[in-house]
């Protein structure tokens, strides 16, 4: 028997990027998909390996979680929406100071739940890049970003900051380092784009927020504001800081950031305008529809962005925000809210949509021959038939989770 095969049988396998297969197979050698296709076509392959038969089962590629903030994990609950995001920042700014506990406990847990949750690969942002330690040990996928502040003028001290997090991380085959300068109201023109340029040279994958909420008009245009006030009051604003005086979409597509595409958190406010105009770049949107609505904002343009070329993901936020880190309930959420969508928009938006945003469609996202072997089965309990129906109202979880072609 050759090292590291696996034969699966389902009765659909959900390619994602091709339509469906009913009965099918799946080979995988060495963590990678060999081939996949018909039951019959496939068992007819030399093969002299162990099959794993889930013939009451729906295999498809593991769901990818674009945006997520695992170590805030420790907030689920523990500050409610009272209408206005910059007091919302403001009060889990504080309880984040005044918390004393075990991180590595707190994301252990995190990735364990993203794990039962069918979540294979994550990008996830945390604080001065703490993360990526606690996370390297998870056989998860996944991008830690390391998030970046800063309004001042000359900017060489976060870079160089920066810098440092990026050598420290030891990176592996399933750990990347990602840059995250976090939002237009908290980075300046300077660093945003002295991030872009480290990010080009050491082939960073990039993530922002953007356009999240209302308040950050307010802010960009004139610079006042409750996002004004909240940061003035921390002392985190610069004497001589001057407002750009425009959208915070329209700032972004002002900064001069080379060719990298940024991955963009939420971009709530945005009209058809600079959609198009977004449409024309690289960048991605991540779209976190329960955290969406926990902020109770208005229906999201994700739709428009679609229909205009845009690449649209999605994320789940954190857990101060949301009730789970599973890409299924945001799907399972999103069929209930918009049942028109067809099914294979959302499949495709929890998975091949956010490993292009991530720069990891060559691995994972969808089952090809040749990625590596990142796949989950779903229970089948009705016809194979209406398989996108009992993904997307059931209540089921993933029976069997793999990341390389390894159960995990
Ligand atoms: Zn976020």
């Amino acid at each position: 028997m050759a090292a590291g095969m696996l034969r699966l049988r389902a009765g659909v396998i959900a390619l994602v990027t091709t339509p469906a297969i009913i009965e099918g197979g799946i080979i995988i050698e060495n963590g990678r998909i060999l081939a996949v296709g018909l039951w019959n076509d496939i068992v007819s392959q030399p093969y002299a390996g162990p099959t794993l038969e889930l013939p009451d089962s729906i295999l498809l590629p593991g769901f990818v979680n674009a945006h997520t903030h695992m170590e805030l994990s420790i907030f689920k609950d523990a500050v409610p929406y009272n209408g206005s995001f910059a007091d919302w920042l403001g009060r889990l700014r504080a309880l984040r100071r005044n918390w004393e506990g075990d991180m590595g406990d707190v994301l252990a847990k995190a990735c364990r739940e993203s794990l039962a949750a069918g979540v294979t690969t994550v990008g996830d942002i945390s604080w001065r890049h703490r993360a990526w330690r606690h996370l390297k040990s998870s056989p998860l996928r996944k991008i830690a970003f390391a998030e970046i502040f800063g309004l001042e003028n000359d900017p060489s001290e976060k870079r160089d900051m920066l810098q440092t997090w990026i050598d420290e991380t030891l990176s592996d085959d399933l750990l990347q380092p990602g840059v995250s300068p976090h939002a237009p109201y908290t980075v300046g023109r300077p660093l945003f784009e002295a991030v872009a340029q480290l990010a080009r040279q050491h082939q960073l994958p990039l993530m922002t927020h953007l356009s999240e909420t209302r308040e950050e008009f307010e802010f960009l245009h004139f610079g006042r504001g409750p996002i004004f006030d909240d940061l003035r009051d921390i002392h985190f604003i610069p004497d001589d800081f001057t407002p750009p005086g425009c959208d915070p979409v329209d700032y972004f597509l002002s900064l001069n950031l080379g060719e990298q595409p940024f991955l963009l958190a939420h971009v709530n406010y945005i009209t058809t305008a600079q959609i198009n105009e977004l449409a024309k770049t690289q960048h991605s949107v991540v779209y976190c529809p329960r955290s969406h609505q926990f902020f109770r904002h208005p229906p999201h343009p994700f739709r428009d962005m679609l229909a205009a070329g845009i690449n649209v993901c999605l994320g789940t936020d954190s857990l101060a925000s949301n009730s789970t880190l599973s890409i299924l309930d945001e799907i399972r959420f999103l069929h209930q809210e918009y049942p028109d969508i067809p099914p294979d928009t959302l499949l495709q938006m929890a998975t091949i949509n956010g490993a292009r945003a991530l720069n990891l469609d060559h691995l994972t996202g969808s089952l090809e021959p040749g990625k590596a072997a990142d796949l989950i089965a779903l229970p089948l309990n009705s016809s194979p038939h209406v398989w996108p129906q009992e993904i997307l109202e059931s209540i089921s979880q993933p029976t069997h989770v793999f990341i390389k072609g390894e159960k995990v």
